[in-house]
């Protein structure tokens, strides 16, 4: 297995291999850039099918999260780590605390958070063993309710911020009344998404591939149920992928009838170039790690300062950040996603190694 030559490498500065036979614990943690300050990224459980796969699972999502937290504009760098193994079947109190120790050796340059396959509980166990964990603290959220360190709902609330900015630019509106959107996966960010619309006047169209996430958006929010086939190729002034990833691509780009696409899935462009491919067709296309870090801007502000207000104010800002790069679009006539990429480089790259500006609050807050 090629590391340093892994197509994914992209000059990471740190891959860490951890293996504990007692809890059958098998990880990789990966750095991508410290440039901005500690790699904050989730944890990912997942039974993969072998070791090269898991690399590059990490390799591109620690890269991912570099972008996405320069362009959030906060002051931590790229990183993620993957678990090997079935959440359902091999996660144990043991292994996650196999897992804190691991991290803990890693002296701070990386601090992990939740992601599919862990959860809060998880992330608590492994803080047994070190303080390099986030998302863990109960406290009063970016909304003034109370929050147990979830950040779906500073996820959806950038979401709807975001959406509202490529709206205005697009078609030129800020009153959302009326205003038709898809809404594809009905969960924990999707749902929250769903009612801000709702409440801004918007008209949902929903598809969950599980009913009653669907029946709650129709009782609660008057939405319109739709089938799978149906859902991103409307009639509507907005699609928000809010389910799963690769979803725009060359069978799905042709078919779409609305000229935004906002949503809060990961990875939505099958291929970097699909971003093109929507511009052409005269499609806005937000991209995904600028317009859902409003969880990444909550879980830093926990290890940070906890104001509320602060948080909603740096939530907010996506708005501006998506301002700047569809400004910048249409100016050099490019697609978003590379805008996106072109900002971020610009925003972690050439900055003087600043290990000793790391705030201490980030690296020792637990
Ligand atoms: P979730 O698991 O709570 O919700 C996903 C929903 O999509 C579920 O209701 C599921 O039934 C549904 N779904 C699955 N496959 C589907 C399909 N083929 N068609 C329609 N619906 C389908 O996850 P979430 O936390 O709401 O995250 C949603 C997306 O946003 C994911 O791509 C995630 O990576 C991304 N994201 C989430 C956060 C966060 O804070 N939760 C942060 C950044 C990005």
């Amino acid at each position: 297995m090629n590391v340093f030559s892994h197509p994914e490498f992209d000059n990471h500065e740190q891959v860490s291999f951890f293996c504990d036979p007692k809890t059958g614990l098998k990880a990789i943690v990966a750095v991508h850039n410290s440039s901005r300050g500690p790699a904050l990224g989730g944890c990912r459980m997942y039974p993969y099918a072998t070791d090269e796969e898991a690399l590059r699972d990490v390799l591109r999502l620690s890269r991912g999260m570099t972008y996405k937290s320069a362009l959030a504009n906060l002051d931590l760098g790229g990183g993620k780590s993957v678990i090997i193994g079935d959440p359902r079947k091999h996660k144990t109190e043991e292994l996650m605390e196999a897992m804190g120790r691991f991290l803990e050796t890693l002296g701070g340059s990386y601090i992990a958070a939740e992601d599919s396959g862990t959860s809060v509980a998880d992330l608590k166990i492994m803080g047994r063993q070190t303080s390099n964990v986030a998302g863990v603290s109960a406290r009063k959220g970016f909304d003034g309710n109370p929050s147990n360190g979830d950040p779906s709902p500073a996820t959806a609330y950038g979401t709807f911020v975001g959406l509202k900015a490529a709206v205005k630019h697009k078609l030129g509106r800020t009153d959302l009344t009326g205003l038709k959107v898809a809404v594809q996966g009905i969960g924990n960010v999707g749902y929250r998404l769903a009612r801000h619309l709702h409440e801004a006047g918007a008209k949902l169209w929903v598809y969950d591939i599980h009913q009653d996430q669907m029946d709650r958006a129709v009782e609660e929010f008057g939405a319109t149920p739709v089938s799978a086939e149906e859902i991103l190729t409307l009639p509507v002034d907005v699609v928000a992928p809010c389910a799963l990833g690769a979803v725009l691509n060359d069978q799905s780009i042709p078919k779409l009838k609305a000229t935004v696409v906002a949503g809060a899935a990961n990875n939505q462009l099958e291929h970097p170039h699909h971003d093109e491919a929507l511009m052409k067709r005269g499609i806005l296309y937000t991209p995904d790690f600028v317009i859902n870090a409003g969880g990444i801007i909550d879980v830093f502000h926990e290890r940070t300062d906890h104001d509320a207000d602060k948080v909603r104010a740096h939530v907010e800002s996506i708005g501006e950040t998506l301002e700047e790069i569809f400004t910048r679009s249409d100016r050099d006539g490019r697609p978003t996603g590379a805008i996106a990429n072109e900002l971020a480089e610009e925003r972690f790259q050439h900055i003087p190694a600043q290990k000793d500006q790391h705030p201490e609050s980030l690296a020792k807050a637990g």
